[in-house]
């Protein structure tokens, strides 16, 4: 058991919320603001973007018994729906039979984690943004307005749960050796709806988690509870085909009638919610160290933000608290040693994450639908059935696996690298599930690849 600290978390997100969880069931009094308002009293039509939650997400809610709970508003996924125009539908499993990621809704899962943290004790300030931290003797100012006259919170240690653009982290930034980068990428994001069927169904398959990959932009789309899915449509900012070059409803209805055929009839109020909706950029950030002192610390996106390819961002906060409780129990009341232990413990592995997601924005939108890439899947698939233990694909070491995600990018380039020889081999089309092959391959593993 620790001593009982006076915890304050900025940042009622999936994140923040969850901490508080894990921070009262070990004795500690917790606080947490937020600049919005109370999300549960918001009024709110039970759709906004869906996250995939995976193993990584479920280990963490499972340590604190809450998994079962979620998993009530979550729904399995256990394969990708390929759209490729001029070709039927088709389907990819994604790992092992019984192997799924969860669409669930961001909006109600935070929802239904602040309930429980309420339950467990943790208590609540909406809007109330905080404006300013002082490092040091850990207090907070917050207020409803920069000018306005800010009131003063002390307490033992702080968490800075306040996501990407985190004031908390901001602060940190000032001090000398503070290592900061961010990289937003080109694309831009934008969230469409796909209703329900007039009786509830879906009218896409549900268990699926669909693409329409067009090279330059893709568009998802992932069930909801209600029936409905929601849609993303990724897209560059500017450039022939854009947010910026679709500037007229004609336009976005012509767009729409050549590279989504298939669907566009089903996505509710195309044209208005074309427009209508925001286009969101995506940033990478990254940064350390994530600790102050024995004070502060960083925790979620606000210590590293991804773009959302890979679905991780919240499976890889929900990992940070995992890793800073197996410090707790390990360090007792040495707050330095846990955040000092806990920062090099997640660093690599959210730079590594980074990466992945990074990469897997290509993956997703042009080589899901490339010959070469289909058949490097079919070969990596078989012979991962054949010998489990010496190949587990990339995406299951992320997604399906706790193992740390530094691994699976070292594990994952060396992987590339022998299919790249593999797929040199001459008529490797025809013999792709030959003994030859899959003796090769286990030839290629034994070598010594540099990565
Ligand atoms: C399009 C998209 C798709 C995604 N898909 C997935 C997915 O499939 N799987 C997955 O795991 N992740 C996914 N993510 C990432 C995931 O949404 C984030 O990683 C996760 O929400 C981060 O949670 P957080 O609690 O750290 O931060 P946030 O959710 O950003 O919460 C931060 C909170 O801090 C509050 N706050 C901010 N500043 C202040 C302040 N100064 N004072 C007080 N409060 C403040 C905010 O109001 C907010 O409530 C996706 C993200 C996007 C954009």
């Amino acid at each position: 058991m620790q001593q009982s600290k006076n915890i304050a978390i900025v940042g009622s997100g999936l994140v923040g919320s969850l901490l508080a969880i894990y921070l009262r069931k070990a004795g500690h009094r917790v606080t947490i603001f937020d600049r919005r308002p109370d999300v549960r009293k918001v009024e709110f039509s039970g759709r906004s973007i869906n996250l995939a939650m995976s193993n990584r997400g479920w280990n963490a809610l499972q340590r604190i018994g809450l998994e079962d709970e979620i998993r009530k508003i979550a729904l399995p996924l256990d394969k990708r729906a390929m759209h490729v125009n001029e070709k039927p539908l088709y389907f990819q499993k994604y790992g092992k039979e019984g192997e799924a990621i969860y669409s669930i809704s961001r909006g109600i899962l935070n929802r239904k984690m602040i309930d429980l943290a309420e339950e467990a004790g943790a208590v609540f300030r909406f809007e109330e943004k905080v404006w300013d931290i002082d490092l040091n003797q850990a207090k907070i100012y917050t207020g409803t307005a920069e000018t306005t006259p800010w009131t003063e919170y002390k307490f033992d240690l702080i968490f800075g749960a306040d996501g990407a653009f985190s004031r908390v982290r901001h602060k940190m930034q000032r001090q000398s050796r503070f290592n900061y980068s961010q990289h937003f990428i080109d694309v831009a994001y934008k969230e469409l709806t796909i209703p329900a069927n007039p009786d509830g169904s879906h009218k896409l398959d549900h268990a699926s988690f669909h693409i329409w990959p067009r090279g330059k932009f893709m568009l998802i789309a992932m069930p909801n509870l209600d029936g409905s899915f929601t849609c993303t449509l990724f897209m560059p900012f500017e450039g022939e085909i854009s947010f910026e070059s679709i500037n007229t409803e004609a336009k976005a209805e012509r767009f729409f009638e050549e590279y989504f055929p298939d669907i566009k009839e089903d996505i509710a109020n195309l044209k208005n919610d074309f427009f209508k909706n925001p286009t969101s950029a995506m940033v990478t950030i990254k940064c350390f160290p994530w600790r102050y002192d024995d004070k502060i610390a960083l925790i979620g996106d606000s210590a590293h933000a991804i773009v959302p390819f890979y679905g991780q961002g919240m499976n890889a906060g929900f990992e940070d608290i995992s890793v800073l409780f197996d410090k707790m129990e390990e360090y007792g009341d040495d707050w330095d040693k846990i955040f000092s232990e806990y920062q090099i413990a997640r660093k690599p592995n959210s730079d590594a994450i980074a990466e992945l997601s990074y990469r897997n924005f290509v993956e997703m939108s042009s080589k899901t639908a490339n010959p070469k890439f289909l058949l490097q899947k079919k070969i990596e698939k078989k012979f991962a059935e054949n010998h489990p233990s010496a190949w587990v694909p990339l995406y299951s070491r992320v997604t399906f696996s706790a193992h740390p995600y530094a691994e699976a990018l070292k594990i994952g380039d060396k992987q590339e690298k022998i299919m790249a020889e593999v797929l040199k081999i001459p008529n490797i089309e025809t013999k792709w599930d030959s003994v030859e092959i899959e003796e090769r391959i286990l030839e290629l593993l034994g070598e010594e690849i540099p990565v």
